[in-house]
């Protein structure tokens, strides 16, 4: 089969020919209709993450935002069948740890990240393989495209796990979403529809137009001697409930907590870079004595799909919407290359 390759960090991916995934007994394997290229694709592509233990090993397939139609099942899988349409989560759990069984599979002990780490082989491929199906295989309701479930991607499923579960996000509340990519865009699209006034911040204009089609109320075009917390400040009358760093950088991660009101909630999404190696000072006095919470937020576990796809099918939120281009599999290098410069659209979706 067809899959792209990564051969060494940074240089493009090789499109070329891979033998077929191994079906384990406790896995399914998909034909890949559609997947997310994402921000974490590029991370990884550029050997970041060597600081936390989370580098990827070369020669080996990324893509982790898959979704397609079952194939071939293991002996052992029970709900999964021949024939169905799932979504292949990135955040892989086992189903049988202290983590999993107390609802947590996104902090599986022995999970597998997906497109990250030679257990997962990745989905920019025509197949794909996914372990533990019957714990992690989201099964679509009819009706519902390959194409948006890719872009719910890791990007749609975090923002809505950590909004709604892990900030806890009310009608009313303001947020502040730093970095309008592809997470950016989901936590300002899934805010709105939680009923918050969202505030989303990035340099670039078109990603501010993105933003406001996706629900955003304000904007904040951030760049040199523009004072991105005053500003939230301005609008919100104090400064916003809960505040997302879905970039990941030093200062959009200062931004972020500066922005918040007391008692408001930071939340981290986005990895840092070869600049900040995972490490970023923060104003902890000041975060101390407005009780202000840092949250760390990476997946969402898989026992909460059917709230997430309930909200797809009610067409409470539309992660399609969010997709600003299609490509083969033969572009997928050049995109991520792409992600360098941030010239890439919304959610950009690998389509078979
Ligand atoms: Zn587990
Ligand atoms: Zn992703």
């Amino acid at each position: 089969m067809q899959a792209a390759v990564l051969r060494e960090y940074g240089e493009p991916l090789d499109v070329t020919d891979v033998p077929e995934p191994e079906l384990e007994p406790h896995g399914v394997v998909v034909d890949v209709e559609a997947c997310g290229v994402c921000r974490s694709d590029w991370h990884a592509w550029m050997g970041h993450g060597e600081w936390a233990d989370d580098q990827v090993p070369t020669d080996f397939v990324l893509g982790h935002e898959p979704a397609g139609t079952v194939v071939a099942v293991g002996e052992r899988v029970r709900s999964v069948s021949e024939g169905d349409r799932v979504a292949v989560p990135f955040n892989l759990g086992c189903g049988a740890c202290p983590e999993c069984t107390n609802g947590h599979g996104n902090t599986c002990l022995d999970g597998r990240a997906l497109g990250f780490e030679r257990a997962a082989p990745g989905a920019f491929a025509e197949r794909v393989h996914l372990p533990y199906a019957d714990y992690n295989a989201m099964r679509l309701p009819d009706g519902v495209a390959a194409r948006d479930v890719a872009a719910l991607g890791c990007r749609f499923m975090t923002a809505y796990h950590t909004l709604e579960h892990g900030a806890v996000v009310v009608a009313g509340d303001w947020v502040a979403v730093h970095g309008c990519g592809g997470v950016g865009l989901s936590a300002v699209h899934v805010a709105d529809a939680l009923g918050a006034r969202v505030i989303a911040v990035d340099v670039d204009d078109g990603a501010l137009d993105r933003a406001s089609a996706a629900g955003a109320d304000a904007t904040v075009r951030a760049g040199d001697g523009v004072d991105v917390p005053a500003e939230i400040d301005a609008i919100s009358d104090r400064g916003a409930h809960v505040s997302l760093d879905a970039l990941g950088r030093a200062e959009t991660c200062r931004n972020s907590v500066a922005c918040l009101r007391e008692r408001g909630t930071h939340v981290q999404v986005g990895l840092t870079t070869d600049a900040e190696r995972g490490e970023v000072s923060l104003p902890t006095d000041a975060m101390t004595r407005w009780e202000v919470d840092f949250l760390g937020s990476r997946g969402m576990p898989p026992t909460r799909y059917d709230e997430l796809l309930g909200l797809l099918e009610a067409g409470d939120l539309d992660p399609g919407a969010l997709v600003g281009r299609e490509v083969g599999l033969t572009e997928v290098p050049d995109r991520l290359a792409a992600m360098t410069t941030y010239d890439t659209e919304g959610v950009e979706v690998l389509t078979f």
